[in-house]
């Protein structure tokens, strides 16, 4: 029998490859090109015009990382706006915190829907949750036209191609920082720099100009390929990315917080950048 493999398209000349083991959803959404397909290895893996966006087996990472880093480091948030993360692990995560209230801008209903349907460990129930408002609308329009505020703000995006790419420009920056509430935190994905180094380069132009402090933090996320991937984090308060381990230990504690990768430790040490990324980041 022949092994039908999914072939990563998202850099020139290299990547990775994952047989498919089982198709449960391929079809073009109207937005996107989207596919559901399990791997014996992998669980079920999502891809959005050929470029992985969440497995079952590692999504925890990534979720965890992007969600609990900056609510804890803040340590007041009443209030978080994701964009994008129509899988429902961000929710999933954020919604871990018991006292906040979350609006979610996804611009594709249909990634919600299926995500839904066949990755039903990601959104586990969250999206039926009360605190919870989702939005179905582009994130550059929302951050443009809401008068909301917001303690933190999650950019859960696609890469900078397609629908995704106004979420890594100049304005959306300038846009976010405008809803983030005193002594918010931004956060935002922002890819592998071993394949990817031109997002963290023009990411730091285009963000740290809105922001006392913007730097990046680390995670290894297995199926983003090549390394170790950036987040990027920009706030006015220096003091947040340097909250004591005691301090994010009993943030967490507190809530009760259950993981599979994040920690107070973990949480100080992916701000320690390699310093192929600190020479990138001055040089920029
Ligand atoms: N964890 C993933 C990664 O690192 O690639 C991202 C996963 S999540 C599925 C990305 C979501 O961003 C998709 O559901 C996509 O529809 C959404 N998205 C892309 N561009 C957007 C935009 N301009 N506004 C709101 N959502 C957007």
């Amino acid at each position: 029998m022949s092994e039908r493999w999914f072939r990563e398209t998202l850099h020139e000349g290299i990547g990775q490859e994952i047989r498919v083991d089982e198709v449960y959803f391929e079809s073009d959404t109207g937005q996107q090109a989207l596919s559901i397909f399990g791997n014996r290895h992998l669980g079920r893996v999502m891809t959005l015009d050929g470029v992985v966006q969440t497995t079952e087996a590692d999504e925890f990472i990534y979720h965890e990382m992007l969600a609990h880093t900056p609510i804890l480091a803040h340590g007041n948030v009443e209030s978080v706006l994701i964009i994008g993360g129509g899988d429902g692990g961000m929710l999933r995560e954020v919604l871990k915190h018991p006292a906040l209230r979350v609006t979610q801008v996804e611009i594709d209903q249909a990634v919600i829907d299926l995500a839904r349907e066949y990755l039903p460990n990601h959104s586990a129930g969250s999206f039926d949750d009360p605190r919870a408002t989702i939005v179905i609308a582009d994130g550059m329009d929302f951050v443009r036209e809401t008068d909301q505020r917001f303690d933190v703000i999650i950019s859960d995006s696609t890469d900078p191609v397609g629908p995704g790419e106004v979420l890594f420009t100049d304005d959306f920056y300038a846009l976010a920082k405008r809803c983030l509430a005193p002594g918010g935190v931004l956060v935002t994905q922002n890819g592998v720099p071993f394949v990817q180094m031109e997002e963290v380069i023009n990411t730091r132009r285009r963000m740290s100009p809105h922001f006392v402090d913007m730097t990046f933090y680390c995670a290894a996320v297995p199926t983003y390929y090549g390394g170790i991937m950036t987040f990027a984090w920009g706030t006015d308060d220096k003091a947040l990315r340097r909250t004591s381990l005691e301090v994010l230990g009993w943030r967490a504690r507190h809530v009760g917080l259950k993981t599979r990768y994040y920690n107070a430790a973990v949480h100080q040490g992916a701000f320690a950048l390699p310093q192929f990324l600190v020479e990138a980041i001055e040089a920029a």
